[in-house]
């Protein structure tokens, strides 16, 4: 579960995050939804100290992430995270990809590596590519990639940020599937995404952020069908 309460961002003079409350309970999906330059991905960033809040607290599974003496690493590696960019290793095949960091960082042979690899290939629907390099396979396939590579850490959370916005829009839908599944698995996940058919299925919750504050969140029902707030309503206008 995440836990963010009064939490402030400021880059020098500007304060991009102005006093956001916010949770994600264990095994609940939430999509962050606004216009850019709302401070979507710096809340996302901070969430695992990626940003330094100026103010205000994160806590994940309960523990205080600003907190000088918990161990970070190991915080940061029970939080899974896919950005827009896959950033996968060009030089590794797709099974090395996602057995480097289980062997250097936590410490698994390589037996147990491949295994629980070849696992997470089989649920985002690439058995079949783990000798394939990323070059050789499309944006779709390779973000599914970084989702199972994230998934091999083995994580308690997922964050993703924008992870279909880099996509052809047909290759869109097989990583809303993959991240769907996992939803319906029950993996917490916070969500920022410009997919409103995404939000409306999938999420528990759905936040509608706009100059660095939370202007209205609830039920997709609530926030999509629904929208009290002007700035909420002039969004959705313009995106569905
Ligand atoms: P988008 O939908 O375009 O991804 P966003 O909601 O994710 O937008 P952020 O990337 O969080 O928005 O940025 C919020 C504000 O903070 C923007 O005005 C951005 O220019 C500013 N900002 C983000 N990162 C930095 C940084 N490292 N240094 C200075 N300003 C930054
Ligand atoms: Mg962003």
């Amino acid at each position: 579960a995440i836990e963010i309460r009064g939490l402030r961002k400021s880059f020098g003079d500007v304060e991009v995050l102005r006093g956001i409350d916010f949770t994600v309970a264990a095994g609940e999906v939430v999509c962050v939804v606004g216009p850019s330059g709302s401070g979507k991905s710096t809340l996302l960033r901070c969430v695992n100290l990626l940003e330094e809040p100026t103010g205000g607290t994160v806590t994940v599974g309960g523990v205080d992430m600003s907190d000088p003496d918990i161990d970070l690493d190991a915080m940061r590696r029970r939080i899974g995270m896919v950005f827009q960019q896959f950033n996968l290793f060009p030089h590794l095949s797709v099974l090395e990809n996602l057995t480097i960091a289980q062997r250097r960082v936590l410490g698994r042979d390589r037996e147990k590596a491949g295994r629980i690899a070849r696992e997470n290939l089989v649920k985002v629907g690439l058995a079949d590519r783990e000798d394939s390099f990323p070059s050789q396979l499309s944006g779709g396939q390779q973000q599914r990639v970084a989702i199972a590579r994230a998934l091999s850490m083995g994580p308690g959370l997922m964050l993703f940020d924008e992870p279909t916005s880099a996509l052809d829009p047909e290759l869109v839908g097989d990583v809303l599937g993959v991240m769907r599944t996992l939803a319906d698995e029950g993996m917490t996940m916070m969500v920022v995404t410009h997919e409103m058919g995404f939000a409306r299925d999938v999420a528990d919750r759905v936040v509608f952020m706009d100059d660095g504050r939370v202007v209205e969140e609830g039920t997709p029902q609530e926030v999509l069908t629904r929208p009290e707030h002007p700035r909420t309503k002039a969004f959705l206008a313009r995106v569905l």
